[in-house]
């Protein structure tokens, strides 16, 4: 099977050369939106391209506002610090997902606290996430959820759709909405995803999109932050960019901000990505579509968008039968010109974040042995 594999993927993407996981795709009006920026000098922090670019990625995720920034990472970090994450805080989020959604909660010097995942959605699960706040948490009378074990405040969680799958969002934000708790979408993944018709990123109170290289589409490095919140929008804009109060030449700033923005060069690249963002996902769609079938009859199993939702298929995962089928496909694939990886190690398994809290993980340590993301480049 790992031979037909290979060979099913190299026929797939007509090469014999190495395949890399995931490469970018340029073949709209990159270049000359890029070049445009260059010949206007405008290639900073000034320019008409992140204004657009803000406009469409809020428009087409139905958000009233978007805050561009230099990276997925840096907009999870300014979304939590607007939620009021801070020193006397723990936020929950899950241990299966990408490195930036826990450094932005240490970003915060709060504290993460791990729930497990679902094995449908591989996001966070709203039943485990219930029984730990039941277990643990209590309301004060000053409306904050207090975790009984560390008498810190839970102010946020973090769910994050998967690979572009999404999670059971609704029922976590209700969940959180009766605790008190602010939901920040890591949607780094999920441009282009849909939840009951609803685009990913837009359930909680703020959403982050990522523009990595490795994204459904990029900028080269970038990220916006999403929400209807007006007064957060402005306060998201206004921290990311310095904290500059606005004057014709004097250099105030109100507040201690940070340099998140991103430059007009990388919104450029963003505004011709977001123009191909549709097609992209049609094509995601069609190759999925493609692996599934090839797994069918075989004892892989091909990871699909779970139900009540439409999903980016920004990268496509397996699931192998042990940790011993896991490493040996891993093996075979990587050495015969095939990019595949495991899913990430656990986040509460890394040194930094071995001591936090956590609630029954099992679903999580279970496909941490088992998933493999395969080829997900966009076949043209
Ligand atoms: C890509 C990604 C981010 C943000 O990454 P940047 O490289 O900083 O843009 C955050 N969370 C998840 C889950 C991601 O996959």
């Amino acid at each position: 099977m790992y031979k037909k594999t290979v060979d099913f993927i190299k026929r797939l993407y007509q090469t014999d050369k190495f395949l890399p996981l995931h490469e970018p795709r340029f073949v709209g009006n990159e270049k000359e939106y890029v070049c445009e920026t260059i010949e206007s000098t405008f290639v900073s922090s000034v320019g008409k391209y992140v204004t657009k670019f803000e406009e469409m990625v809020a428009d087409f995720a139905g958000a009233k506002y978007a805050i561009a920034t230099s990276n997925g990472t840096s907009a999870l970090h300014i979304a939590l610090k607007l939620v009021g994450v801070d020193e006397s805080c723990e936020v929950i989020t899950q241990p299966l997902t990408f490195i930036a959604t826990v450094n932005a909660i240490k970003y915060c010097y709060a504290e993460p606290i791990f729930v497990d995942v679902d094995m449908d959605t591989l996001g966070l699960s709203p039943d485990s996430l219930k029984n730990f706040l039941a277990k643990n948490c209590y309301i004060d009378d000053k409306g904050n959820c207090i975790n009984k074990n560390s008498s810190k405040i839970i102010k946020a969680c973090v769910p994050m759709h998967t690979f572009g799958h999404p999670c059971k969002i609704d029922e976590i934000v209700k969940v959180c909405k009766s605790y008190n708790i602010e939901v920040v979408e890591d949607s780094a993944e999920s441009l282009g995803s849909y939840y009951k018709e609803k685009h990913t990123g837009t359930f909680g109170k703020l959403g982050v999109f990522s523009f990595n290289g490795n994204k459904i589409i990029t900028t080269g490095g970038g990220g916006m932050i999403v929400t209807d919140d007006e007064k957060l929008a402005k306060r998201a804009k206004h921290i990311t960019t310095t904290a500059k109060v606005p004057h014709p030449y004097e250099y105030i700033h109100d507040e201690v901000g940070y340099n998140y923005r991103l430059t007009n060069l990388a919104a450029a690249l963003g505004v011709a990505q977001m123009e191909k963002l549709d097609f992209f996902v049609e094509k995601q769609r069609e190759l999925a579509k493609i692996y599934k079938e090839f797994f069918q009859d075989s004892d892989i199993k091909f990871i699909t968008e779970p139900k009540n939702s439409r999903s980016n298929y920004w990268l496509n995962g397996i699931i192998l039968e042990d940790k011993k089928q896991r490493d040996e496909f891993l093996k075979y694939t990587n050495e015969n010109g095939i990019m595949t990886r495991p899913i990430w190690r656990l986040m509460n398994k890394l040194e930094m974040f071995k001591d936090a809290q956590h609630a029954d993980l099992h679903n999580a340590l279970w496909l941490e042995d088992r998933v493999v993301n395969i080829s997900s480049s966009v076949i043209l």
